[in-house]
């Protein structure tokens, strides 16, 4: 019996899907390492689509009623359903993406994390709150309400099938929103199997969550059938069309898109730490990771140890699909044909080759490149493997600039023991997180936000302003009590306008 099978998902059946017919016809997803199925799962057409989001509005509305609490008690079911059987689902992220079993394990531990906060969190950052009416309509209560979009379409990648698209699922849930959500073509065993713990953990509202399966068409399909909101987490020229799609019904969006992030290590960096964290960051999920370190800029006082340091740590690393591989294969063939142009045209630039530089099919050595120019594809464009480019700088003011002056701007790291020094560096850095002698942490943190600026998207998710991003803001004034005098009346007294303009002359008129 095929997994897809196991776990009913092909005919939609336990995921909540579509029923056989709505499809135009299936597709497999397959092992990376060595090409076996892992499930055949439906093509799912825009009427498919739409027969699904059609099923979510119900869903959203019996999901809303539930309150703050019946959502938090629900979302917190799911998640003690996600962590009982944590390797269960690490084992099936292993086999469709790649990567190690421990490197799924940790990023469910994220994702449950995120569920977590997300359900315990949404009463404090959403519920209704009275704001001040200010001098003019003093005598009216103000109410501030964040309210559901109804149903919230996610369209997810393929390199943390789990921990990615749950930045998004979590908190469009925990916000009261049904979600339909599209994983990559390359991981739909995943989302069905994510869709399907729903259903068992969450019965009475099982179609709160949902998944539709297929390729870039499915997901287009998404993006037309009258969501609330869609958010995207994939590659920018995805987005772009993501985006052209949303713009024909106006529907928002939410873009999580590539990086190019760089790690800043100034002089008196403990450069031991920062080279295994680079290391890390570079080279884990095989470089798949949007959020990875693709750059390294390090002061000439500490660049040579920085550089043997991190060659000492690389020479230990090995791709495979065994218990004592580092990182897996590629996750899609044709990745590993952009990694194989950037290396090349580093190499053909005049960029060194510390170690690795060998692309064998999927499994791409690790690779660490010195001497690289600005200008090359391997320090402009998102490689998305196991690589790291090693730049000499001057300082890190210097650094900072080669940092910033990437289209890119999602994420990066600084390395210095100086607290104020470091900061001030974070805060320059133009991207949307940053992490100081560390990386990725901002990642597990779920009370801070998550997202990019340029071409690496727009809007949060996770923490409070990822609770907000998946609602709709709505002003409420109600009149306490009448005033004599309403300014907002064709009755009002011809003098009215001369008392208003003293008043304001009284409180404003003396700022200059
Ligand atoms: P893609 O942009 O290729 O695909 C992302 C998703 O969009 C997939 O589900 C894909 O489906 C779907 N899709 C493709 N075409 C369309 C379309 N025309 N309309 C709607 N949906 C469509 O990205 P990858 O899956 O290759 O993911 C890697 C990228 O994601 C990298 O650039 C990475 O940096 C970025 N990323 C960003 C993150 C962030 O939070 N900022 C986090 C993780 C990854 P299908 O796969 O079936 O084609």
């Amino acid at each position: 019996m095929s997994l897809a099978q196991q776990l009913g998902t092909v005919t939609g059946d336990a995921a909540g899907t579509v029923d056989r017919h709505a499809t135009t016809g299936t597709f497999d997803s397959t092992d990376p390492a060595t090409g076996a199925v892992v499930g055949t799962f439906p093509v799912h057409d825009e009427d498919a689509v739409r027969a699904t989001v059609a099923r979510a509005r119900p869903a959203a509305q019996a999901w809303a009623a539930l309150g703050f609490d019946g959502r938090r008690t629900r979302l917190a079911a799911y998640r003690g359903h996600l962590a009982r059987r944590l390797h269960e689902l690490a084992d099936l992220v292993h086999r469709e993406n790649g990567k190690p079993h421990a490197d799924a394990v940790l990023e469910i531990t994220l994702a449950v994390d995120h569920l977590a906060w997300a359900g315990s969190h949404a009463r404090t950052v959403l519920r209704p709150r009275r704001v001040n009416p200010g001098l003019l309509a003093a005598n009216h209560a103000a109410t501030l309400e964040y309210q559901p979009l109804g149903v919230v379409g996610v369209i997810g990648p393929w390199n943390y099938p789990v921990f990615t698209p749950m930045g998004s699922i979590a908190y469009a849930l925990a916000a009261g929103n049904a979600v339909v959500f599209k994983p990559s073509e390359h991981t739909p065993a995943v989302g069905a199997w994510l869709a399907a713990a729903w259903r068992a953990a969450v019965p009475d509202v099982a179609d709160a969550l949902q998944v539709v399966t297929g390729d870039g068409g499915t997901g287009a399909a998404l993006c037309r059938a009258g969501v609330g909101k869609l958010a995207f987490t994939g590659s920018a020229p995805t987005g772009r069309r993501v985006m052209a799609a949303c713009a024909e019904t106006l529907t928002p969006v939410v873009m999580e898109l590539g990086g190019k992030d760089a790690m800043i290590v100034d002089d008196d960096a403990d450069v031991a730490a920062a080279a295994d964290a680079a290391v890390w960051a570079g080279m884990s999920n095989a470089g798949q990771t949007c959020i990875g370190i693709e750059r390294v800029y390090v002061t000439e006082r500490v660049h040579d140890a920085f550089v043997a340091e991190v060659e000492e740590r690389v020479r230990g690393l090995r791709p495979g699909s065994d218990d004592g591989a580092a990182y897996g294969p590629m996750t899609m063939p044709s990745q590993a044909d952009v990694v194989r142009r950037h290396v090349d045209d580093a190499v053909a630039a005049g960029g060194r080759v510390l170690t690795g530089g060998t692309v064998d099919d999927r499994w791409v050595a690790p690779t660490v490149l010195l001497d690289v120019p600005e200008t090359s594809a391997a320090v402009r464009e998102e490689t998305f493997g196991p690589t790291l480019t090693i730049t000499r700088v001057r300082n890190a003011e210097e650094a900072l600039e080669r940092t910033n002056a990437n289209a890119h701007g999602l994420a990066g790291a600084v390395f210095s023991r100086s607290r104020g020094r470091a900061m001030d560096l974070a805060r320059r850095m133009r991207t949307g997180m940053t992490s100081v002698n560390s990386v990725l942490t901002f990642a597990a943190v779920p009370a801070l936000p998550f997202g990019g600026v340029g071409e690496s998207g727009f809007g949060r998710i996770h923490g409070a302003d990822g609770l907000r991003e998946f609602t709709r803001t709505k002003a409420i004034t109600r009149q306490r009590v009448a005033l004599p005098v309403d300014l907002m009346s064709f009755r009002r007294p011809a003098a009215a306008a001369d008392v208003l303009a003293r008043a304001m002359g009284l409180v404003h008129g003396r700022h200059r």
